[in-house]
């Protein structure tokens, strides 16, 4: 299979965009490390399954993406175990929405820390094994956002135009290495985290779930249709495979045209 004898770390896997890539992955025969929080047996239950399923080693790293030392830990550890991080994704993020003179101190340092300084620590620990190797994929989850503005978003905005401007070094750096960096910019995703907001929303603005979706969260987004966690996945096994071996530096929608706005 495509991924045999490689090993997959993808951080923030426990739900959404990162388990399906997870999963993807796992299909092709890539050893995989799960990372990210949620209920101990919720979490053992996944990692048990893909590993069943697809017949492959799939451990589970519990650490925090605001904590470096833990990060490094998860790196380290995944090397003991296999020899090398040959697909790096860096995937865990979080949001918060307020505008920016009520923007919560420490919310505005864990947006950036979670959804871009974890990036350079995992890329950090992780590269030397595969300049080793010759062979290596980095992947960045970042999104739409890191290609344009929306208001009340300032943090996580500023994180994902960062995001965008690491991917372009790293790929520079390493581009004689067999290794390539590339970033992933989703609009709106069907992942469990939208889904939850929409009773609220349909409760607070007295509308019904299709006008939510295409007034409120898909009003910027030209198909009026989600993009699938399925759909991320496949582009990021696209972006791990031989095939693109030439594609480095790139930050690529897959946002149902909203960045051609
Ligand atoms: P999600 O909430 O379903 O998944 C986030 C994952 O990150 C979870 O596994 C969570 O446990 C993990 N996580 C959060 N904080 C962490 C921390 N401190 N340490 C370790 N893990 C942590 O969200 P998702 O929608 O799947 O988002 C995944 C990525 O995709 C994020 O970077 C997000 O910004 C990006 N993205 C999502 C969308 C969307 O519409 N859902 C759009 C564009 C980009």
């Amino acid at each position: 299979m495509e991924f045999t004898n490689k090993t997959a770390l993808i951080t923030g896997s426990t739900s959404g965009i990162g388990l399906a890539i997870a999963k993807n992955f796992a299909s092709k025969g890539a050893n995989i490390v799960l990372n990210g929080f949620g209920d101990a047996n919720e979490i053992e239950g996944i990692r048990a399954s893909i590993s069943k399923e697809y017949g492959v080693k799939c451990h589970y790293s519990n650490a925090n993406m605001l904590e470096p030392e833990q990060i490094r830990k998860m790196v380290s550890d995944a090397i003991n175990e296999f020899g090398c991080v040959d697909i790096l994704v860096n995937n865990a993020g979080i949001q918060h929405v307020a505008p920016i003179d009520e923007f919560p101190e420490e919310k505005f340092d864990a947006i950036i820390a979670i959804n871009l300084v974890s990036s350079f620590h995992t890329i950090k620990a992780a590269l030397p094994k595969m300049k080793e190797k010759g062979w290596g994929r980095i992947i960045n989850i970042a999104s739409a956002h890191a290609l344009i503005a929306s208001p009340y978003k300032s943090a996580y905005v500023a994180a994902k135009h960062g995001i965008a401007g690491l991917t372009k070094t790293v790929a520079l750096e390493v581009a004689e290495k067999g290794i390539t960096c590339n970033a992933i910019c989703p609009g709106y995703v069907w992942t469990p985290l939208v889904q939850k907001q929409i009773p609220d929303t349909m409760k607070a603005r007295n509308m019904t779930e299709e006008q939510v979706i295409n007034t409120v969260l898909l009003a910027a987004q030209p198909t009026k249709k989600f993009v699938t966690m399925e759909e991320v996945a496949a582009m990021a096994a696209y972006f791990a495979s031989d095939s693109a071996v030439s594609i480095t530096g790139t930050i690529m929608p897959i946002d149902g045209g909203w960045t051609a706005h």
